[in-house]
């Protein structure tokens, strides 16, 4: 488990080639709870800092090989940010130019971030998919107007959910032969399904949990069979309100709702106690593998995903007044006072 001395780190050819082959570190605290070994799949450590870097890869890759996108052509994208992030990186290192199209809501790290890359950025404001002016349908329609582009259509592309049955299932069990199970949450759904299709096909013994943000609609569909939302949640990235062609023929063995605080409160625990300093949906994440670690009963494997790093939300989780404007406690070694007599 442990790295020895004639261990040799990887020798890549560019960015693309970096992707991938992420550890998995094991996550003593919802361990030693559970009586389980919970590891997470750190796609934090992918050369774009997330797990979408993956996704990123193959659907441009998927572009090339249909000849929909030409040298020097531009890639069209509608993201949360961290597609948007992976496809501009990926966009770089081949030659390709990004236009990236955002709700405005998203943290000002991950645009900041996406500017530095030189993506052209366009902000929205947030609206429903079912109107024309959602960010992901005018990422379609910009890519149809504008001169030698194509869309990525990270949503409803299965080359998206393809990365993960290619990549990230595979080497989850390459590390853990005993997997006992695999859980994570939905944004395109490409991360969940993709790997629980292909354990499903080659160890259908390893259960799939679907962990979902607070008043989300996929938690409410797997459980009752109606996409229906409840409230809302300061996570970024997760929380699907309908069935993408990533998510078609997927059904979770369980499905769990984690509130914004159990999120929060497993995202500092796990920078304070583990040194893991983690994004909202990676908080929402381990919360949800620790709730299926307890409906399992000790003994057993789990693997989820760590998704992205906390400074791509510095301004949100670990801001006093946004935490308090959304009525979330907020951590007491935050920002602490000194103390009087200094
Ligand atoms: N976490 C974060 C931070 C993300 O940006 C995303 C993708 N939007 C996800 C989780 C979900 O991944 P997927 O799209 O594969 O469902």
């Amino acid at each position: 488990m442990s790295s020895s001395s004639d261990f040799v780190p990887a020798v890549f050819n560019g960015f693309v080639d970096a992707i991938g082959n992420t550890p998995l570190i094991l996550l003593k605290g919802p361990s030693e709870r559970t009586g389980c070994k919970i590891y997470g799949k750190a796609e934090f450590l992918n050369p774009g800092g997330s797990v979408k870097d993956r996704a990123a890869k193959f659907l441009v890759d998927g572009l090339e090989r249909d000849g929909k996108i030409q040298p020097g052509g531009t890639i069209v994208e509608g993201t949360a940010g961290n597609t948007g992030i992976g496809l501009s990186y990926v966009a770089n290192a081949k030659g390709y130019r990004s236009v990236i199209v955002i709700p405005r809501s998203q943290t000002k790290e991950k645009k900041d971030t996406l500017r530095q890359a030189g993506a052209t950025l366009i902000e929205v404001d947030p609206k429903p998919y079912a109107h024309p002016n959602n960010y992901i349908k005018l990422s379609g329609r910009i890519a149809e107007k504008l001169p030698n582009a194509c869309w990525s259509n990270q949503f409803d592309n299965v080359d998206n959910r393809r990365a993960h049955y290619e990549t990230t299932a595979p080497e989850i069990i390459k590390q853990v032969p005993d997997l006992s199970a695999f859980s994570c949450a939905v944004g395109t759904g490409g991360t969940l399904a993709g790997c629980s299709l292909y354990f499903k096909e080659h160890f259908p013994n390893v259960k799939i949990g679907h962990t979902d943000p607070q008043g989300a609609k996929l938690h409410r569909f797997y459980k009752d069979g109606e996409l229906k939302s409840e409230g809302g949640s300061i996570t970024e990235g997760i929380g699907q309100g309908r069935i993408t062609a990533n998510l078609e023929g997927f059904t979770p063995d369980y499905t769990f709702e984690i509130d914004d605080e159990a999120a929060m409160k497993s995202c500092f625990e796990l920078l304070q106690k583990e040194g893991l300093a983690l994004g909202m949906s990676s908080g929402i994440n381990v919360a949800g593998a620790e709730r299926l670690a307890t409906e399992l009963g000790p003994g057993h494997t789990l693997v989820t995903i760590l998704c992205d790093s906390s400074s791509r939300y510095q301004g949100k989780m670990f801001n006093r007044e946004f935490l308090a404007s959304k009525g979330l406690p907020q951590p007491e070694w935050l920002q602490p006072d000194l103390p009087e007599e200094i």
